[in-house]
């Protein structure tokens, strides 16, 4: 079995029902096993054009899997387009967002398949979501997920009150 970290976002439509269905999904496929989820996270968009796009929200989720990293990535692409996901230009405005973060130690560079997943080291709303769920992990470079979490902060990021755990 491969434990596998996988970022959940979105900022269009029915958001959070969007990444719950997401969840199952994953969940349901008989090669995942869905071990735990973040709480959620509202996060400012990352302005990379002059057009502005709402908040999102954001969850990363655990999952052990017999499925290799291909597959896996076709199956979160798979969700996403079932989930209504139109894909016009990178980093627009979009429903849901499955991103693999890592997969156990696992270093890739591929076009179709970076692991790490190449934002992970900078952005703060994936760091602090899995940072919460396994406070004892390390990237493959050695460096802590704490290290990396508390070096990029909490700017446009806070965690939602009132949720689980
Ligand atoms: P970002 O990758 O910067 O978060 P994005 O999630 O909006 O941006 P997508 O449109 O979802 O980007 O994906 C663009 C391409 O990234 C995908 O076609 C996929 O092949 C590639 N990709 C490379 N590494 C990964 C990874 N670790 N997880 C998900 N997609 C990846
Ligand atoms: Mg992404
Ligand atoms: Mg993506």
């Amino acid at each position: 079995m491969n434990r596998a970290f996988i970022g959940l976002g979105g900022n269009l439509g029915p958001v959070r029902d969007n990444l719950e269905r997401a969840l199952e999904l994953l969940g349901q496929h008989p090669e995942c096993r869905l071990i735990a989820r973040s709480s959620w996270y509202q996060s400012r968009a990352l302005v990379l054009d002059d057009e502005p796009q709402d908040d999102y929200l954001n969850a990363v989720c655990e999952l052990r899997t017999e499925l290799e990293p291909l597959p896996l990535l076709d199956l979160l692409q798979s969700i996403e387009t079932q989930l209504g996901r139109q894909r016009h230009k990178r980093w627009g405005a979009r429903t849901v967002d499955l991103d693999l973060l890592l997969y156990g130690q696992l270093e890739l560079q591929t076009e179709r398949l970076q692991l790490p997943h190449p934002g992970l080291g900078q952005r703060n709303f994936v760091l602090q979501p899995l940072l919460q769920l396994a406070p004892e992990l390390r990237l493959p470079n050695g460096q802590s997920i704490a290290q990396a979490a508390a070096t990029q902060g909490w700017e446009g990021l806070q965690k939602l009150e009132g949720d689980r755990p």
